[in-house]
């Protein structure tokens, strides 16, 4: 069910438009609006889940399908021999600030260790 106010879910449903890269049953994926590296997208499972704390039991195979979206994207980006960065954010010491869980991919350029 979506969530009135969800800025993912809106796009989930075609209510506000965004680039999108990727489809399935479960997950969606689209460019970020703000990218950080050449490559920078957002993948979210359809379903709204706020944040990590929020998964429930049955919800093992949506959030391994955004890792499954995350590998096809990354294949089509030919990013997946250099490598790429995927990193989902949980609240707001992590720097989350859409309440929608999303895996982000980012790739084309090289990342420092331990991120900031
Ligand atoms: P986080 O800070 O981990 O919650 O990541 C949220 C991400 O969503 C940020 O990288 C934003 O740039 C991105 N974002 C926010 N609004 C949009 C939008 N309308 N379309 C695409 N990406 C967005
Ligand atoms: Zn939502």
């Amino acid at each position: 069910m979506a969530e009135e106010q969800c800025l993912f879910c809106s796009i989930v449903a075609g209510d506000i438009p965004a680039d999108i890269v990727f489809e399935s049953d479960t997950a969606i994926a689209f460019r970020d609006i703000n990218p950080q590296a050449p490559t920078h997208v957002i993948i979210i499972p359809r379903k709204h889940v706020a944040t990590i704390n929020d998964l429930e039991t049955g919800d093992e195979g949506i959030v391994g399908s955004l890792f499954s979206a995350a590998k096809e994207i990354a294949a089509e980006e030919e990013l997946s021999e250099a490598g790429y960065r995927t990193v989902m954010n949980c609240n707001k010491a992590a720097g989350q600030s859409v309440f929608h869980i999303h895996l982000h991919l980012l790739g084309g350029r090289l990342f420092a260790w331990p991120p900031g």
